[in-house]
């Protein structure tokens, strides 16, 4: 853990520039607008370490996948987003040195997020021999016309004249760090050069995408040289080279304008054009227009999602960052696209979307976005319904079985124990449908879309599942639960606790359109080739599913055998043994007690209601001593019950190990990115965990604690074109309805209605 960001509420700021340090912080001062994100590299050259890193969505390399050993049903490659050419580039001269902060020397160094406006600004003053130049950056991705992005770059020399040189250039010549084969993922297609303009048009090999590049540039200096350059040697890259000179004194000023776009909006032939256009007339409207729309394009999320946090400003920037980046990371406006665990902040996870989007991510846009946004986000699983379905024939089962890790609905992952084993990650994308249903109240949704996922998972439960006769009970085995620190186990109580609950939700769905809407519930059984057997089998499961229980502890036991594990807890540990990923080798973290992230617990946390208050209280108390958080998926999902349990202190506790978990490089691999999906757990264990909030039988529910670092906090829930505004004190809870109807919502367990524009007080 490292306090290495100056403490402020609405931006991270970095004062002094650790070059050891530098990836971390470029993962931290990344920027993103749903469309395209990068790294918070440097403007110019800089031969320091760094992870020069551009991302557009959407936009892959089928990797060829490597592996030790192959076995049938990996996939062919691992999808890689395409590190995309560096578009922010702009090189420095001053009096023919080089401008490159891993050679000259600087002083006042400062490199600010700022997170409400949504833009990175750097500033530093470079010491020459003779002179001294004070440089000031300033970027940011369009949040509402997201193919554009702009950065201003200012020189100004202060001791004397200097002769400034300044490259605007786009360079494609990068490529993934993360590469199986240390291949090129790109081959140039176009490149166009002209003074105050230039063009660079790449495809990914294999997967065809095209991506057109185009820049403009503006100088408020008039006498000036311009040259092009086509790159020393580099294949992809045009640039103009802009020699000037400045007085003492002067501030010259680039501007720079930048246009992306792909063949996935455009036809191929037409991409280039679009580039050009688009940066010319970004150009023609200037930098301060431009940034005038992106900020209130923000001043909108922030209304929508912000949670403010009084007396503790550590905290208030820890939640406003991972605000902040979910909604840089995911928009919603485009149901192709989704999460992926690092967003557009570094290559690992491939970019590419995984059951956290489903559990973590989408109560988060529920309540702080407008319903297409989720809508967007079951529509991109409804899409790859045929894929998913293919997926399980490979394995020559029945039904769909939805990738680990995906971009366009074929597997990416090749480890056996996770690609065939880790099926639980169907039931999220089952439960994810109720979530929103429930949420919105759209029960269309499930008329058309629902019910063909929840089917062919239902059926795919069915045919993993088998029956044991000398039980008399459906089992699940070799399977891998959540906790990944146990493989090819038998009878995960949480995956055939979720098996179960997705093949009643998907009876009780269809009993309700056969009663409803008979001739949809007859277009569906034919689509779906449902018949009478299939659906008694699914209701037989239902009432037969084996669940291992440990009745000493009269507890649910993880998966079968569990208990002839050496029991040991996390108090046994030694310090030097955590975490137990970098320090043990997988063979003992196999045989060891220890749970990677929440697994039983997940399913409590799901399936809360069906258990009575001692009951999850004994199931804490068994695994939460077990439990070593070694995803940073786990501790929100302790926190919430935590906080149901009343546990205030313990929910506290767990969610201050995620709340900065980027900032303070709490587990020391933000280098590699930023854990995004991790984000939406800690946004969950403040609004669901301290604030209780919950949407049960259509009804709003809060059940609110302050915790006892905290002055207060407030923030505001989307709901059914309702704004709520909740503000949680220590003696009492105000609610305000600030647009949409009255609403009855439930207060630690009592009916209030809430008028519009008027606020209710509740005290605790
Ligand atoms: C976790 C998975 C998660 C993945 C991506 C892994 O460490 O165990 O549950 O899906 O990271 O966040």
């Amino acid at each position: 853990m490292k306090k290495y960001f100056e403490v402020d509420e609405w931006q991270v700021i970095e004062n002094d520039f650790d070059k050891n340090y530098n990836r971390v912080t470029e993962s931290v001062m990344s920027l993103g607008n749903g469309h395209m994100g990068l790294r918070g590299n440097f403007a110019e050259n800089y031969t320091g370490d760094s992870l020069q890193g551009t991302y557009i969505a959407g936009v892959y390399y089928p990797d060829k996948t490597i592996v030790g050993w192959w076995k049938n049903g990996y996939p062919e490659y691992f999808a890689k987003i395409a590190n995309a050419a560096n578009f922010i580039g702009i090189n420095l001269q001053i009096d023919g040195t080089e401008i490159d902060l891993n050679k000259v020397d600087f002083s006042n160094f400062k490199r600010v997020l700022n997170m409400k406006k949504a833009f990175l600004e750097r500033s530093f003053t470079v010491e020459l021999e003779n002179n001294r130049v004070e440089i000031i950056e300033k970027r940011f991705l369009n949040q509402k016309n997201k193919e554009l992005a702009a950065v201003k770059y200012q020189v100004r020399p202060l001791a004397q004249d200097a002769e400034i040189v300044l490259i605007p250039h786009l360079d494609g010549d990068v490529k993934n760090e993360d590469a199986n084969y240390n291949e090129f993922f790109w081959e140039g297609l176009k490149k166009k050069n002209n003074k105050g303009k230039a063009l660079l048009s790449m495809k990914t090999r294999k997967s065809d995408f095209v991506v057109a590049t185009a820049m403009n540039w503006d100088l408020n200096k008039k006498e000036r040289k311009v040259e092009l350059l086509t790159g020393p040697g580099d294949e992809n890259y045009v640039g103009n080279k802009i020699t000037l000179k400045a007085a003492a004194g002067e501030k010259i000023e680039l501007n720079k304008y930048i246009a992306v776009c792909t063949s996935r909006d455009y036809e191929e032939n037409l991409v280039s054009k679009k580039a050009e256009k688009k940066a010319a007339a970004a150009e023609f409207r200037g930098y301060e227009d431009l940034f005038t729309e992106h900020k209130e394009a923000w001043a909108k999320i922030w209304q929508e999602s912000d949670i403010k946090i009084k007396g503790d400003p550590e905290a208030q920037q820890g939640i406003r960052f991972n605000i902040f980046h979910l909604n840089q990371t995911y928009t919603g406006h485009d149901p192709r696209l989704n999460i992926g665990p690092k967003g557009f902040t570094g290559e690992k996870y491939g970019g590419l979307t995984y059951w956290d989007t489903e559990a973590y991510c989408l109560p988060f846009y529920l309540a702080t976005h407008s319903e297409d946004v989720s809508r967007n986000l079951l529509l991109y699983r409804y899409n790859h319904l045929e894929k998913a379905v293919e997926n399980a024939d490979k394995l020559d089962l029945e039904g769909a079985l939805y990738p680990m890790v995906t971009i366009n609905g074929e597997e990416c992952h090749n480890e056996w124990e996770i690609t065939f084993e880790e099926i639980h990650r169907n039931g999220a994308i089952a439960h994810a449908v109720k979530d929103y249903v429930d949420y919105t109240g759209d029960e269309e949704y499930i008329k058309e879309y629902g019910i063909p996922v929840l089917a062919q998972i239902s059926r795919f439960w069915a045919d993993r599942a088998h029956f044991n006769s000398h039980k008399d009970k459906y089992m699940i085995l070799g399977v891998t639960g959540p906790n990944e620190y146990e493989n090819n186990v038998n009878n995960n109580w949480y995956t055939n606790r979720i098996a179960v609950w997705t093949l009643n939700y998907t009876l009780k769905n269809l009993e309700k359109i056969k009663k409803n809407d008979p001739a949809k519930y007859e277009e569906w059984i034919s689509e779906l080739e449902l018949e009478d057997s299939e659906l008694e089998l699914w209701q037989d499961m239902t009432e037969k599913m084996y669940y291992p229980y440990l009745e000493e502890f009269d507890v649910y036991s993880q998966q079968d055998g569990y208990l002839d594990k050496e029991q040991k807890l996390v108090s046994d540990l030694k310090e030097e043994d955590i975490p137990l990923h970098k320090n043990w080798s997988w063979d003992k973290i196999l045989r060891s007690p220890y749970i990677k992230q929440a697994d039983v617990l997940q399913g409590i946390y799901y399936f809360k209601e069906d258990f009575d208050r001692a009951s999850i209280a004994r199931h804490y108390d068994f695994y939460e001593p077990r439990t070593v958080h070694e995803s940073s998926l786990s501790p929100c999902i302790y926190s919430l019950l935590a906080a149901d349990l009343e546990r205030e202190e313990k929910a506290y506790q767990l969610y201050l190990r995620t709340a900065r978990l980027d900032l303070d490089n709490y587990n020391t691999d933000t280098d590699d990115g930023l854990h995004i999906t991790s984000m939406a757990g800690t946004w969950m264990s403040i609004v669901k965990g301290f604030a209780g909030f919950k949407v049960q039988n259509d009804q709003v529910e809060f059940r609110p604690f302050l915790p006892e670092a905290w002055d207060g906090f407030n923030f505001m829930i989307i709901f059914r074109g309702r704004r709520i505004k909740v503000n949680v004190e220590q003696e009492e809870t105000t609610f305000y309805l600030e647009a949409g109807a009255d609403l009855k919502i439930k207060v630690y367990g009592q009916d209030y209605l809430l008028n519009q524009k008027e606020e209710l007080v509740v005290e605790k």
